[in-house]
């Protein structure tokens, strides 16, 4: 079934050694695009959505008042980083260096801050809605009172997650009012389970993988007409919200002067464990850049489902565990043994490749922008900063930094 010509990096993939994978079904932007159902129209209503609800988050979130109730995250340059990887890695970076700071966004300092809280106040409006509560129009600051609560309080959201999304999708749902379900995989760390515990969110645990965390939940919900399950593996609404960052990082480049051309492409290295984030952003990205655009994806090396869906073809019904490995890696937010087959399968075209980076390559990364920039970021963001060591063509360069603001300082020690 796998062609043959994959065999040697398969081999390797199987030993844990990195690979740089370049997607041989990739394709131009008019022909990639053919087949894909969601569409412009689809990420522009997802961003007049977030704009209707900046009121009522510029109110019960005071993080977003500078930003207007906009969820939104810095764009920067690292040029002390950019000279720490070349002396590391021993290579010279002839063009720009990016940094997109998810660590920054508000209420829970990741890149599931834009998914995640996008799904959760489209159902919460869809509910408001059809129970003739809400209209479009009106100042959604009004979602903040006890009326409100209390009909949100009648119905439960769920979810399955190895940290980060259960983090944005409980503190979200738990704010407007709604009963909370959290399933976690064994990855997810002690200190982002407390924080939900503490806002009221109901933790459950599995001692078992990120998969079976999301089946569990789905399975949950199913019995349960009153039970909203986002579902990681599926969601178009999370992927939408995800694609929404593209329109608002195309502005954040023209104001640092970049103009993206043929002359001057974008590269852009995306962290990825199910694939809606990475994906959804990729989307976005290549709505406005289309061939001007290139999208990498970056997984651990014990973690590479999404590489090894798209390389068999095979897309969900593959997972790293067949081929051997074990998913364990210190970036607990790309522990995901299986990947989402309808990202998979939608950006089958459109994703330009995927590499694979060791443990210690993330640690070495992560210790190196503490030091030289003073950023701190969980293991899992500092994936994308290795796509820079892939590539030297010329253009502008991205890393996207997928979190966490908010992990605590014991904690960022020890990684150290
Ligand atoms: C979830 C997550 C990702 C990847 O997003 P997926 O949708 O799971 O592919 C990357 N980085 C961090 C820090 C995350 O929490």
């Amino acid at each position: 079934m796998i062609v043959m010509k994959e065999k040697p990096i398969l081999e390797k993939i199987m030993n844990t050694e990195e690979v740089f994978w370049e997607n041989p079904h990739y394709k131009s932007f008019n022909e990639g695009i053919k087949k894909i159902h969601l569409t412009e129209k689809d990420v522009k209503e997802a961003g007049l959505r977030l704009k209707r609800f900046a009121p009522y988050l510029k109110k019960v979130f005071p993080e977003t008042r500078k930003d207007n109730g906009m969820i939104e995250s810095p764009l920067i340059k690292i040029p002390h980083m950019k000279k720490a990887i070349e002396k590391r890695y021993n290579i010279s970076i002839n063009h720009q260096l990016l940094l997109k700071c998810d660590h920054k966004l508000a209420i829970s300092g990741s890149i599931k801050a834009r998914g995640g809280i996008y799904e959760v106040l489209k159902h919460a409006e869809e509910l408001a809605i059809s129970h003739k509560l809400l209209e479009k129009n009106a100042d959604y600051s009004i979602l903040d009172s006890e009326k409100f609560k209390n009909f949100y309080s009648q119905y439960k959201i769920a979810v399955g997650s190895t940290g980060n999304l259960g983090l944005s999708i409980g503190i979200m749902s738990a704010k407007l009012g709604f009963k909370v379900y959290v399933h976690m995989s064994s990855d997810a760390k002690k200190w982002k389970k407390d924080l939900l515990r503490q806002k009221g969110v109901t933790v459950i645990e599995y001692d078992a993988d990120y998969s079976e965390a999301v089946k569990e939940g789905r399975k949950q919900a199913k019995s349960d007409p009153f039970m909203y399950f986002i579902d990681d593996e599926n969601s178009n609404d999370l992927f939408l919200g995800y694609a929404v960052s593209a329109y608002r990082l195309k502005e954040q480049l023209n104001d640092l002067g970049f103009k993206i051309d043929q002359q001057n492409p974008l590269y852009v290295y995306l962290p990825c464990g199910v694939g809606g984030g990475p994906g959804g952003v990729t989307f976005g990205l290549k709505l406005l850049f289309k061939d001007h655009v290139k999208c990498y994806f970056a997984e651990p090396t014990h973690s590479p489902c999404m590489l090894l869906g798209l390389l068999t073809g095979l897309h969900q019904k593959v997972c790293v565990q067949d081929f051997g490995l074990d998913n364990q890696t210190v970036a607990d937010g790309l522990a995901v043994g299986r990947p989402s087959g309808f990202v998979g399968k939608t950006l089958n075209h459109l994703i330009s490749g995927v590499y694979t980076i060791s443990d210690d390559n993330l640690l070495i990364l992560l210790k190196e922008l503490a030091n030289t920039e003073n950023i701190k970021l969980e293991p899992s963001a500092l994936a994308s900063l290795y796509g820079v060591t892939k590539h030297q063509q010329r253009g502008v360069h991205l890393a996207w930094a997928t979190g966490d603001g908010m992990v605590p300082d014991d904690i960022m020690s020890s990684y150290f």
